[in-house]
């Protein structure tokens, strides 16, 4: 997948949200899941800048956890109000492919980069597919964020693993003798 795609850019928001949101954040880590999404360099990212991407990242969760898209929709007009501004394209003078950013510079802290972006990607694939672009994993103890962009039946678990997980506990409720009491 082309790293600059929207769905890439809203998958690594994702991948953000978890890291910020459902694991111990650092900035170790969350420099890490930029690098699997192709940021290169010297991130520079600090405990300040994750912090303020943890406020980032419980907005954008929101939006995925929306019960309808237009109360998505209403999530993100909101942050787009706040944070985005002109669209420009920008090659970071040729490091990168050319690509959109909503940002206000290239030397933006992360937390408004990081906010500007997803929801412009996230509301470019609410247009798209016409539905929220996601949702919160139903499995008990879960709730991590998850894209969902099939034309299907909706998803309901952030992995197999917390499907499966699910599945079993369903069945093992099924086939159990009553509890007394
Ligand atoms: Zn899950």
């Amino acid at each position: 997948m082309e790293v600059h795609s929207t769905k890439a850019m809203a998958a690594r928001a994702v991948d953000l949200c978890v890291a910020l949101l459902h694991e111990p954040p650092s900035a170790e880590s969350v420099s890490r899941v930029l690098r699997d999404h192709g940021e290169t360099g010297d991130l520079d990212l600090g405990e300040a800048d994750v912090t303020a991407m943890r406020a980032a990242a419980a907005r954008l969760r929101e939006v995925l956890g929306a019960a309808t898209v237009g109360e998505a929709a209403d999530l993100l007009n909101r942050m787009l109000a706040g944070s985005a501004r002109a669209p420009r394209l920008t090659s970071h003078g040729g490091t990168t492919s050319w690509h959109v950013h909503v940002d206000s510079g290239d030397d933006v802290p992360w937390a408004e980069w990081f906010l500007a972006s997803s929801a412009m990607a996230l509301a470019v694939l609410l247009a798209d597919h016409q539905r929220v672009p996601g949702g919160l994993c139903a499995a008990r103890g879960c709730g991590r964020p998850y894209l969902d962009l099939g034309g299907g039946s909706p998803r309901r678990y952030c992995s197999t693993r917390c499907a499966t997980r699910e599945r079993v506990a369903a069945h093992r409720t099924r086939t159990s003798p009553p509890t007394p009491g």
